[in-house]
């Protein structure tokens, strides 16, 4: 076996499908995870908070040639040319289920089941030849796709990114993404919404700049010495939300209606948690076992990784270990996208190709 993904999420699909796509085949392919379908644990959060549309645009897609992106494919299927035009625009959001169903022919298409081993791993160790993966193996190159280390949950209340329904009057706390999407998804059920928040919200277009999907965009985040790295990535994932009409307009005619306003605490109220998730890499067991185990360097919450999401101290000729998913974030600041688990996915399969 050369190749091991650890993880079964939108990034280990990712990953599997290129290195499918660089003709490595299932049988020398091993995907370790806690759900046979990676579609699942995403789709269950957006389903939780009514996601109707991706934030991500046409590119953000899991098969693994760019081309063509989810807009054409819409165009082709529906024969809704718009859909093009709005991509031009940067304004083409997919629907979740067309994504999903996207993401379902992938999963055919790319073998995934065949690969598919039901395990949660718990420790990787680099050995001659490889990693073993909680004593199997060695496995020559490693992809370690483990997603976020759990919800942050606060005592008493239901999660965001949990199936929950909306009361009479409900206490949302948080003030990124997730919370606003809960407070227009309670006033649209007909809830009176308490916004509990730390902060006054930070309204942005998209969490990570564009500029940080460009190669120069990129190469000047790499040039950054630890501390700065570090300060634009806690800067860089600070909870936010975008501007505009579509998300103030409701609030402002629910607060004229009285049936939205800030208060300190929840005062009692049942309370949705959009509080995210938990972060760092010490939060996730896998990771914080490797680390312990091994001489990997870190800085803050981040590992640190090569512009190619290796690490270093264990990647060399002959194998690799790479980190895909929000837990990549020292070699792309927007590791935690669809985007974000493609540039990991790509720089494997160079590596696992390299040493064939
Ligand atoms: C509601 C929501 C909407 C989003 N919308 C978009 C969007 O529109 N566009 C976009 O680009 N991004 C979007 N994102 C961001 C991103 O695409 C997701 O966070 C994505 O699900 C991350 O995938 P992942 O595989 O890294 O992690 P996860 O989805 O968390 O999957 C990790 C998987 O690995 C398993 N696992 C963990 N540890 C181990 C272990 N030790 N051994 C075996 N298995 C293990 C987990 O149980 C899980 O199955 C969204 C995120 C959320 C929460």
């Amino acid at each position: 076996m050369r190749c091991a993904i650890v993880g079964s999420g939108l990034a280990a699909l990712a990953g599997y499908a290129t290195l499918r796509r660089g003709g490595i085949r299932p049988e020398e392919i091993v995907v370790f995870g806690t759900h046979e379908d990676p579609l699942e644990v995403w789709r269950e959060r957006a389903a939780s908070i009514r996601q109707q549309r991706m934030r991500s645009e046409s590119d953000g897609h899991l098969a693994a040639a760019a081309f063509p992106g989810l807009a054409l494919r819409e165009a082709a299927r529906r024969g809704n040319v718009l859909a093009l035009a709005h991509t031009a625009a940067s304004t083409y959001h997919p629907r979740v289920e067309d994504f999903v169903a996207h993401g379902r022919r992938v999963v055919e298409r790319s073998g995934w089941s065949k690969s598919f081993v039901g395990r949660n791993v718990a420790s990787v160790r680099a050995v001659d030849g490889g990693f073993e993966l909680d004593g199997d193996g060695p496995f020559a190159h490693v992809l370690l796709a483990t997603g976020h280390p759990g919800l942050e949950r606060l005592a008493g209340a239901v999660h965001a990114y949990e199936p929950h329904d909306y009361p009479s009057t409900v206490a949302v706390v948080g003030a990124g993404m997730a919370a606003a999407t809960e407070w227009l998804n309670a006033l649209a059920a007909g809830s009176e919404v308490v916004s509990v928040r730390r902060r006054p919200p930070l309204r942005r277009p998209l969490n990570v700049p564009r500029s940080f999907f460009t190669k120069r965009g990129l190469a000047s985040f790499h040039g950054l010495g630890p501390a700065a790295r570090s300060a634009m990535l806690l800067d860089l994932t600070q909870p936010s939300y975008p501007t505009g009409r579509a998300w103030d307009a409701p609030i402002e005619a629910a607060m004229r209606e009285g049936r939205f306003r800030v208060e300190p605490d929840v005062n009692g109220y049942p309370v949705i948690a959009a509080t995210g998730f938990k972060r760092g890499y010490r939060n996730d067991p896998l990771l914080a076992d490797l680390t312990a185990a091994h001489e990997v360097e870190t800085h803050g919450q981040w590992i640190v990784l090569a512009p190619d999401s290796t690490v270093p101290a264990l990647t060399d000729d002959r194998r690799t270990l790479s980190i895909a998913g929000v837990a990549g974030q020292w070699a792309f600041p927007a590791s935690d996208t669809i985007a974000g688990a493609k540039y990991a996915a790509r720089a494997f399969l160079r590596h696992a190709c390299r040493s064939r």
